[in-house]
């Protein structure tokens, strides 16, 4: 049977709008059928791509072909374009953050009840191999009962200088990076309720937004899990570090450099103790070779394009989405969260 060909549109198409475009290109039962962007300079590449240009948003949305609509526009106009293209027939994919408040996504959900569309949300970092690895050792409960979670991005060179330093387009690094390390942690705990979180925020390089931010989550297991994304940090803490009752992971960078090292179960006596400058200590003696295992991460392999397969699938009637609205209110609840916390210097629950 042929698969059916739907057609996108793809509003905004600064370096996201980019990635999808060239993204779909490599996917079988999907086309794009043109962009529309306000900067001149965004079409002329758009025709040097051989990309069709809408003159208007108007005329994207008006034009039948369409089915689905992609939007990668600075955070604060997800939400009004979201609601236009649902109105005008269109299913929806949204760029992350899908809007800036818990209201506004309300809004948009209501709009996709009425208007039966689909409207999703690119949380393309739930294929990251490195999230995939960590959710794959908890699960699998590799390191016994797991007590604490730390994920973490670095980089040095503040927030990058457009929209997302200014406040009104939904700028700063909670809603940036923060998006994605809460969603994967949150989809990783399933149904493990969260109960508390704590949050500082940085304003290093900018004022008008947070350039960085320390979230810790306390679950009902006890489990905790330390979120950070930091734009002034010249050297990286790694990207994931996992503690369990029997051993500890860890995972480097995004090139997925790591090892899991374990408790071989071979008791550990006559501790030798270690000799610091200034006196001796046992306790942070490192471990004898014969009392633990060390092994390599478990390889896990995604593909990216799983995405738009489910999203074509969905379209055709035959699957839910892999990202679903309530996954996407939890995350922005959280965000809010985070928020509130950092400006009250408070702890946060949940009920
Ligand atoms: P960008 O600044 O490179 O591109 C935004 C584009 O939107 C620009 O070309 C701009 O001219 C255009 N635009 C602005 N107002 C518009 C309007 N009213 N109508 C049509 N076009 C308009 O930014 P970007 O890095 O491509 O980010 C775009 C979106 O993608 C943001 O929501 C961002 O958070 C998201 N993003 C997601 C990822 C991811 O991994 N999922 C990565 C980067 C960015």
């Amino acid at each position: 049977m042929e698969q059916k060909k739907y057609k996108i549109g793809i509003v905004g198409f600064g370096g996201m709008g980019n990635w999808h475009r060239e993204t779909l290109e490599t996917i079988e039962g999907i086309s794009v059928a043109g962009i529309y962007d306000i900067d001149e300079e965004r079409v002329r590449y758009a025709k040097e791509c051989g990309v069709h240009s809408y003159q208007s948003l108007e005329e994207l949305l008006q034009d039948p072909q369409i089915d689905l609509v992609l939007i990668a526009t600075p955070n604060d106009l997800h939400k009004p374009i979201a609601i236009q293209a649902m109105q005008s027939g269109k299913h929806v994919v949204s760029e992350k953050p899908v809007t800036l408040s818990s209201a506004d996504l309300q809004e948009m959900i209501d709009v996709a009840k009425k208007t039966k569309r689909l409207f999703t949300v690119h949380q393309n970092r739930r294929w990251d191999e490195d999230f995939l690895t960590i959710q794959k050792i908890y699960q699998e409960q590799r390191l016994g009962e797991v007590f604490r979670i730390e994920s973490r991005v670095h980089g040095s060179r503040g927030i990058p200088g457009d929209w997302r330093q200014e406040k009104a387009h939904g700028g700063g690094m909670v809603l940036d990076w923060g998006v994605h390390l809460l969603d994967q942690i949150l989809l990783m705990m399933g149904t493990v309720k969260l109960k508390k979180v704590y949050a500082t925020v940085t304003n290093v390089t900018n004022q008008m937004v947070d350039d960085g931010f320390t979230a810790i989550l306390r679950f009902e297991t006890g489990l905790e899990v330390l979120v950070e994304v930091g734009t002034s940090n010249f050297i990286s803490l790694p990207r994931w570090y996992i503690l369990g009752q029997n051993g500890s992971a860890i995972i480097e960078d995004w090139d997925l450099r790591g090892r899991i090292v374990r408790a071989s179960g071979k008791n550990e006596k006559d501790v030798v103790p270690v000799r610091t400058a200034a006196g001796l200590t046992k306790t942070m003696a490192p471990r004898r070779e014969d009392t633990i295992f060390t092994e390599e991460l478990p390889k896990v392999k995604s593909d990216i394009r799983d995405f738009y397969r489910n999203v074509i699938k969905v379209m055709d009637g035959t699957e839910e989405p892999k990202v679903r609205l309530p996954e996407v209110m939890r995350v922005m609840r959280l965000m809010e969260a985070v928020f509130e916390s950092a400006k009250r210097h408070e702890v946060i629950s949940f009920e």
